[in-house]
């Protein structure tokens, strides 16, 4: 495993749109090897492969202790608002408020193209809608109805 190179805000990668995963074998074994080090050595809650340079429909999230690998994902429902400060780890220093929805169902594939189905609600469905949008290049700033410094 090693830690990857988390691209910050500006760089042009971040904006573009991820292509489909087709290959379920050991380099996209090793991605997620790779972002799961990466992410537990950034403290975060999610990352997504296109913030590590890879254009791939992949996410990884880490909430309440479960960690979520989800490929080719796609979110089948969303139902309610949910208004909350957000953050990422590709825009150091900073959050701002989005609003969200409050439950969704995602459908993704596994790390062996097995489909699974999950609902989450609260801030793992925050995450979930986050990550997912990383995939179609848009950063949370998009969305977020301001964006503050963080006072630490
Ligand atoms: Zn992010």
């Amino acid at each position: 495993m090693a830690i990857r190179n988390i691209l910050q805000i500006g760089d042009p990668t971040l904006r573009k749109k991820s292509f489909e995963v087709t290959d379920f074998g050991e380099k996209t074994h090793q991605l997620l090897d790779d972002m799961k080090e990466t992410l537990i050595k950034a403290d975060g809650a999610g990352l997504a492969a296109p913030q590590v340079g890879v254009l791939r429909r992949i996410f990884i999230v880490y909430v309440d202790g479960k960690f979520y690998e989800c490929i080719n994902p796609v979110i089948l429902k969303q139902k309610g608002k949910q208004r909350d400060n957000e953050d990422c780890l590709s825009v150091k220093g900073k959050y701002g408020e989005v609003v969200r929805p409050n439950f969704i169902t995602l459908k993704a594939f596994d790390r062996y193209g097995k489909p699974f189905v999950v609902n989450a609600e609260g801030f793992l469905a925050r995450a979930f809608c986050h990550e997912y949008d990383h995939l179609d290049g848009i950063i949370y700033v998009d969305k977020a109805e301001f964006v503050r410094e963080e006072s630490r």
